[in-house]
């Protein structure tokens, strides 16, 4: 998401916010973008993949929709746990797949619950 309040003709990097998290895009953080300017952050994606691909949480009420595809959720999902903002498994696992091929960060899919 964008800060709220900024002028989109004039935006820096730092104006860029997870959507999850609000953490500010920085060089040093990984992001992945979805629809209308939304974006997850790496250490999110890492939170999200764990309990959704390797605990099988599913956080999503009925007729949430997703933050990053716009889709109503039909499969299991993350929700932040500081804002009303969902992912579903598909996202996940499309950003997930991005990030662990982008070779200026040394981001990976989580493999085993700690
Ligand atoms: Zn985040
Ligand atoms: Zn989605």
């Amino acid at each position: 998401m964008q800060r709220p309040g900024i002028n989109p003709d004039n935006a820096e990097m730092s104006d860029f916010l997870c959507d999850f998290c609000r953490q500010e895009w920085t060089t040093a953080i990984p992001m992945v973008e979805g629809h209308h300017g939304s974006l997850i952050c790496g250490s999110c994606l890492t939170i999200a993949y764990t309990e959704v691909f390797l605990l099988n949480l599913d956080a999503a009420p009925t007729g949430a929709t997703c933050t990053l595809c716009l889709q109503e959720i039909d499969a299991p999902s993350w929700k932040s746990p500081e804002h009303e903002c969902f992912v579903c498994k598909r996202c996940i696992n499309h950003a997930a797949s991005v990030l662990a091929k982008d070779p200026d960060f040394k981001w990976k899919k989580p493999s085993a619950a700690k």
